[in-house]
């Protein structure tokens, strides 16, 4: 472990810090900001209006027109799907800003942001721009003289909420199947990273968005978040972000009956059985866990390894941990950069004191890296036992814990005895545990000897406390429809 400060930062031009609204750039109405920060340098990176109920409120009149009154829900599916084209053109032609930027207020190494969420984010737009004209109903045979058939039509204004560990990646997984669909939006992106969500609505605009279909509303959860949920011309919200979160924009759309998709949180187990490839396992645990500063929601946090392969397994993932370079994210040569901010620093080294208290070894890091930004060590735990905190809790950072396991069907119980379902893995050569596994584990998804391999037509999302309803692919474009019966009398 290495940890660079070098000042390699770049000079990145900051633009966009108002709320975006039909079509505008406009300070809120309050005249409140918020500062964003480096949590590479803990200084501020510029003021950002701070939107609440008043700011909302004129962004879902302005989607609601868009959606009512605008050409955008009938505006031929192509021509819709052509825009979205041309967006994902824009952000390619611009990906190298765009990363930086991403890098500047989040802290995630240019690495990952140039060459891993970035293609993502254009990949996924391209794939719903090529839905949009590919949205089918069905023709129902019924009893009688009758002829009936089925629309998908949009399900209206999305209200859209999104954490900071992908912003980019978050408002595009958002914005391209509601808009394929014929949907107008209203987003609030996290409050510790509006700068990228902010940059695309103008890249929005300068391709040729019509007004009112794109608005963006910087500003907290509790204010702005919770303006978007009651707000009664928003028909559906979708939401990432913490299963408590979640239940709160439950009782808060009550009232309204919105349509929720919801993305949550896990605490995925990543299964190493004896005759995997244990190269490739370490890799897959490593990686699993410590992509994004561990700031994945199916981070494989519950690493189970077959007992008598523990040590050889433990001693390969320990040199690859030990390789990892922590440091300024702008260093290409960097594989991991600071936590997103002061409160998931502390959450995450209050963690480390836990696992160590409660009699876990932590066998790699466990310190905080340099004084200034949130670095913290790649750290592993082994010896953890099931109903440790570290074991149950989403710690949501660079913290992985080893358990061991004996018996395949008490591993399953095992991975199974957590209130998550988002993701899990299983590394065997052996088809028949892969399968039983896969058939199993109560999970969104469950990937076999490999892990976190992203596709925009693989539907994602959780079981459990982790969500209901699927991003990406078929389903994720369905989720911003509605399903209309049309009867006809011969
Ligand atoms: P969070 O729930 O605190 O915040 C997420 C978003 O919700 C932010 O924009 C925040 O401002 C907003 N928000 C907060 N309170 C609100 C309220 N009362 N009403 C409306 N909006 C409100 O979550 P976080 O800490 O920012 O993000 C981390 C969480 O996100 C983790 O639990 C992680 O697992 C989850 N996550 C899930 C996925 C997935 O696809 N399943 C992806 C990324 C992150």
């Amino acid at each position: 472990m290495s940890a660079t400060f070098s000042d390699t930062t770049p000079e990145i031009n900051i633009r966009e810090t108002d709320c975006f609204i039909n079509g505008n750039w406009v300070p809120s109405i309050s005249g409140k900001t918020f500062s964003t920060i480096n949590p590479a340098t803990e200084e501020v990176i510029a003021q950002v209006a701070e939107g609440d109920a008043a700011d909302v409120d004129l962004a879902a009149k302005a989607a609601r027109d868009a959606f009512d009154s605008g050409d955008w829900p009938k505006m031929d599916a192509r021509d819709r799907g052509r825009l979205l084209y041309q967006l994902a053109d824009r952000i390619e032609q611009d990906i190298d800003e765009l990363a930086a930027l991403e890098t500047l207020d989040n802290g995630k190494p240019i690495s990952e942001s140039r060459y891993g969420d970035l293609p993502l984010v254009i990949d996924c737009m391209r794939y719903y721009a090529g839905f949009a004209d590919k949205i089918q109903g069905s023709t129902v045979p019924i009893r009688g003289n009758y002829f009936c058939y089925t629309r998908r039509e949009p399900i209206g204004v999305a209200g859209q909420i999104i954490p900071w560990n992908f912003p980019m990646l978050m408002t595009t997984w958002k914005w391209s199947p509601a808009l394929a669909a014929g949907c107008t939006i209203v987003m609030k992106p996290a409050e510790q990273t509006p700068l990228t969500c902010l940059r695309m609505a103008q890249l929005a605009k300068e391709v040729g968005f019509p007004d009112g279909v794109i608005n963006v509303v910087p500003g907290y959860g509790p204010t702005a978040g919770a303006a978007v949920v009651k707000h009664p011309l928003i028909d559906k919200i979708a939401f990432t972000g913490e299963h408590r979160t979640a239940q709160i924009i439950t009782r808060d759309s009550a009232e309204t009956l919105k349509r929720l998709t919801f993305e949550l949180g896990g605490k995925s187990p990543n299964v190493i059985f004896a005759d995997a490839d244990l190269d490739a396992a370490a890799m897959g645990a490593y990686v699993g866990l410590f992509l994004n500063q561990g700031q994945c929601c199916c981070a494989g946090s519950r690493v189970f390894v077959e007992n008598r392969v523990h040590d050889e397994f433990l001693e390969k993932l320990q040199k690859l941990t030990r390789d990892r370079k922590v440091g300024n994210p702008f260093d290409p040569a960097t594989h991991q950069g600071p936590q997103v901010d002061q409160a998931q620093f502390d959450k995450i080294m209050s963690y480390v004191d836990k696992g160590r208290a409660e009699g876990a070894t932590c066998v790699t890091g466990g310190h905080r890296v340099g004084n200034k930004g949130y670095f913290v060590e790649p750290t592993i735990f082994d010896g953890v036992q099931d109903q440790m905190a570290i074991a149950t809790d989403e710690i949501f950072g660079p913290v992985l814990s080893v358990l061991t396991f004996e018996d395949k069907e008490d591993m399953i119980r095992r991975a199974n005895n957590t209130f998550y379902g988002l993701a899990a893995a299983v590394w065997t050569r052996d088809l028949s545990i892969a399968h039983d596994f896969a058939r199993r584990v109560r999970a969104g998804t469950i990937w076999v000897n490999c892990y976190d391999v992203f596709d925009a037509a693989a539907p994602f999302g959780g079981f459990k406390m982790s969500g209901y309803g699927r991003e990406l692919g078929e389903e994720g474009l369905r989720a911003y429809t509605e399903n209309k019966t049309v009867t006809v009398a011969l």
